[in-house]
């Protein structure tokens, strides 16, 4: 096993996570009803090893949209279809130093990265252009639906209508930045600007539960292979990329602190999910709704800053 005393080591999570559970700062977020309503009591984390061995405390079964923590995916996706070159002609590779939704390029007039906003619905765009631009949007939700459910090694995925019909009415900002890039000429030849639109809140209002999401995390962590099924979802390459732009840009304006502190790659979502992959160990999800002023779970975030002061994850430690 990766994780040799396993029930020891999960004795140790569940210590973290009562100690993190006290924890009552932070916010709900509030521009949608839907979001609004979530109980800031909730919390929960997942944990998937490499292989397969599970753990799970709290709030681990309840869906929630994946928000956010579907921008790595959707990018490893389209990195897998159309090649790193491709993609990148798109979408640059840095940290932007701004909020995930700012109206702001690179000086290349190109989104930053693919974890901010912008970037990822560029990136909606070439899944959706691109990438078999013979398929409809139905077929196309499909289609990436099904490298999401491959990804959680088969296990539930849903959809949540509500979120995206809130989200789609409450998207003055998204409108914004679409409008923006293709000012500047910064979408694929043909992009259906509504459709791309619509694809990307789709990928927001995808709904897991945490031990669904440790799942994801787990296959990223193993190079593309779900520890479940054993089958290669993604090529090893994508899966480098998407890590190392998680590693650098993935954590909101929290980016270089939480690389500098917790040392992992991590994806977190306005919806209080936070997804974490320790490479060749596990996946971890997190999940408590309360945000901290940049958009991060606060629970989440003390709960991997807690994790790196016990055990040696932090990338550079073991040196
Ligand atoms: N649906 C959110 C938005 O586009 C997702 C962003 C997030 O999770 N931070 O604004």
């Amino acid at each position: 096993f990766i994780i040799p005393e396993f029930q020891d080591f999960c004795k140790e999570l569940e210590d973290i996570y009562w100690k993190c559970k006290e924890n009552t700062n932070g916010k709900v977020a509030s521009y949608i009803p839907q979001l609004k309503r979530m109980n800031p009591n909730y919390w929960g984390v997942s944990v998937c090893t490499i292989d397969g061995q599970r753990f799970s405390i709290g709030d681990v079964g309840i869906p929630f949209t994946i928000q956010s923590c579907s921008k790595p995916l959707t990018y490893g996706i389209a990195l897998d279809l159309l090649g790193e070159e491709m993609v990148h002609k798109y979408v640059g590779q840095e940290p932007s130093g701004r909020n995930f939704n700012e109206l702001v390029l690179d000086h290349n007039k190109k989104p930053h990265n693919p974890m901010i906003n912008a970037g990822a619905i560029l990136v909606c765009a070439l899944l959706k252009t691109v990438a078999g631009p013979e398929m409809t949007l139905a077929e196309k939700f499909d289609y990436t639906l099904n490298y999401f459910v491959r990804l959680a090694g088969g296990e539930d995925l849903g959809f949540n209508n509500a979120v995206f019909l809130s989200e789609r009415e409450a998207a003055d900002r998204n409108y914004a930045l679409g409008f923006y890039m293709r000012e500047h000429k910064c979408f694929p030849e043909k992009t259906n600007f509504k459709e791309c639109m619509d694809f990307y809140f789709q990928c927001c209002s995808l709904e897991m539960s945490s031990d669904t999401l440790s799942v994801m995390g787990a296959t990223l962590a193993n190079g593309g292979i779900c520890p479940l099924t054993e089958e290669k979802v993604l090529k090893s390459e994508s899966v480098r990329d998407v890590l190392s732009l998680m590693h650098s840009c993935g954590m909101y304006d929290y980016s270089g602190q939480f690389a500098f502190k917790v040392g992992l790659p991590a994806k977190s979502g306005v919806s209080g999910a936070l997804l974490v992959v320790i490479p060749n160990v596990m996946g971890i999800s997190l999940w408590s709704p309360p945000l901290d002023p940049l958009g991060n779970s606060c629970r989440g975030v003390q709960f991997c800053e807690e994790l790196v002061k016990k055990f040696n994850f932090h990338r550079y430690d073991n040196l």
